[in-house]
């Protein structure tokens, strides 16, 4: 079973090159909910490190963009009110 990805710019700590990472949709979700730290890679050093405050509003706008956004049941009700138009 594959888990949805998002795709993110990140940059290298150590030589500012910029490379796109995957993480998953739904750990970026759960991170940002919790306030939990999460952890990127750059893979020209191998470097890991833990999303600044300007990251992980990145991340956020990213999954805005992608109407996945952790509040669910706010779509759900919509999609109700929706169907029960005429
Ligand atoms: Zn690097």
């Amino acid at each position: 079973m594959s888990e949805p990805m998002l795709k993110i710019s990140v940059t290298c700590p150590d030589c500012a090159l910029q490379s796109v990472s995957e993480m998953p949709i739904a750990l970026i979700a759960n991170a940002l909910l919790t306030g939990k730290a999460i952890r990127l890679h750059s893979v020209c050093h191998d470097q890991y490190w833990t999303a600044t405050f300007t990251e992980r509003e990145q991340l956020r706008k990213s999954l805005a963009a992608l109407k996945l956004e952790p509040h669910s049941h706010r779509g759900q009700a919509h999609a109700k009110q929706f169907q029960a138009a005429p």
